[in-house]
């Protein structure tokens, strides 16, 4: 039914830009998708032009709301520590065979809200584990991968909960459509330019060096350290299957891996989290030794402790991002409570772990030698908003000079 509301020639860019500059989908490589049931009329369009573009076979894998809560309401306490270890290997099998990843999002964020916090814990946790193989290949950057999303009415619902869902439906639509860049008759040629416009600002920060980037903003005095060797990236970039590919859509935000062990200060949250069906607001947390030694959140403060429970690298960034708060997903000023467009919306952290491809050479470095440059390792990758019309960044130069990078939650330069 909510399929009517959604316009058909945007749903069509959106699977022709995905597949065409997202995965950037090869001739004869076979094509993963996971995705919503509600996501249905878009995963239909992807496969037809993924076939169109040569792909092998694309295998989709459905979610569903309903059966997710079917779980959760009937399983035995035995259940939440399972997960679908063969699936998971199998995906991981699929990448290691050269299949791309397509991730299609759009089941409501908070749909575990209400349910045991320690199930979702320990469900999320052995997902992660059996998740892990497949992982790899996206965190290592070894195949082209995309992740979009699609206008559900339970996510819509939650974004305007005032609204009837029809128009919830209608505006959540445009508010992808507009981000994604696929409204104007030639998407392609927008992303070009876009990714384009992302490309000089890693050239500009890759060109400085910097040692550490030093955040301030109310209730932010937080000085990241970068990693050795630590490389910008932003927009398309190249996997190391050598197939270049936009991962992200919408992406605004170019990124590097800060040091696992030089991070210090404090930083508060600008924006909510909505984190495996829980929101956890307000966020204030003390780093020393590149660790969080204190931590507390006025919402959601037990997921948040328990997230940083996870794993000794739970503690630890794996990413630094700069957006600036002009960005359009900013302006919109809707919260989506999905990382994908949340943290498009301001500067960010995550916590846990780091983007091997980060790094100078990052393709041709084993794990121990991403350690031993800063890198950090974790089961979680977890990003959270750090940035706002506020905040002013300095780059700090290994001498101790410091460069603008931001004034007042805007490019300096
Ligand atoms: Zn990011
Ligand atoms: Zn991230």
């Amino acid at each position: 039914m909510t399929q009517d509301l959604i316009d058909p020639r945007a749903l069509d860019r959106l699977a022709e830009v995905a597949v065409s500059v997202g995965l950037n989908l090869q001739q004869g490589q076979d094509l993963i998708l996971t995705a919503p049931v509600a996501a249905l009329p878009l995963v239909r369009r992807i496969a037809a032009a993924a076939y169109r573009a040569g792909a092998g076979v694309v295998t989709p894998i459905f979610s569903d709301e309903e059966l997710t809560l079917a779980r959760y309401r009937n399983a035995q306490k035995e259940s939440f520590d399972k997960a679908p270890t063969w699936l998971l290997e199998g995906m991981a099998a699929g990448f290691a065979g050269g299949a791309a990843r397509m991730a299609i999002v759009g089941d409501d964020p908070m749909l575990l809200a209400e349910e045991d916090p320690e199930k979702v814990g320990r469900a999320g946790k052995a997902n992660s584990i059996a998740y892990r193989p497949a992982l790899d290949h996206i965190a290592n950057f070894r195949i082209n991968w995309n992740i979009i999303s699609y206008p559900t009415a339970s996510w819509a619902k939650r974004i305007f909960p005032d609204l009837p869902e029809d128009e919830a439906v209608r505006r959540l639509a445009d508010a992808i459509f507009a981000a994604s860049r696929v409204l104007g008759e030639d998407p392609v040629a927008e992303w070009k330019a876009h990714n384009a416009a992302l490309a000089e600002r890693t050239k500009w920060l890759n060109a400085q060096r910097f040692d550490a980037l030093h955040f301030t903003g109310p209730g932010t005095d937080l000085r990241v350290g970068l990693a050795e060797d630590h490389e910008w990236m932003g927009g398309a970039s190249k996997a190391q299957n050598g197939v270049v590919c936009n991962p992200n859509m919408p992406t605004e935000e170019v990124f590097t891996t800060p040091h696992a062990a030089r991070v210090e200060g404090t930083v508060r949250s600008t924006k909510p989290l909505s984190h495996q069906g829980s929101l956890i607001d307000g966020i204030e947390v003390r780093f020393e030794g590149g660790r969080i030694v204190e931590a507390k959140a006025s919402k959601g403060e037990q997921v948040l402790l328990k997230l940083l429970d996870t794993d000794e690298g739970a503690r630890r960034l794996g990413e630094v991002a700069l957006v600036p708060h002009s960005s359009p997903i900013s302006q919109s000023g809707l919260l989506f409570y999905n990382t994908l467009y949340d943290e498009n919306a301001a500067c960010h952290i995550a916590l846990g772990q780091c983007y091997s491809k980060c790094f100078l050479d990052g393709a041709s470095l084993s794990q121990d030698e991403v350690k031993a440059k800063g890198g950090n390792a974790s089961l979680i990758h977890v990003d959270w908003m750090i940035g706002g019309a506020e905040t002013d960044i300095d780059g700090v130069k290994p001498d101790g000079s410091r460069v603008p990078v931001f004034r007042k939650g805007e490019w300096a330069r």
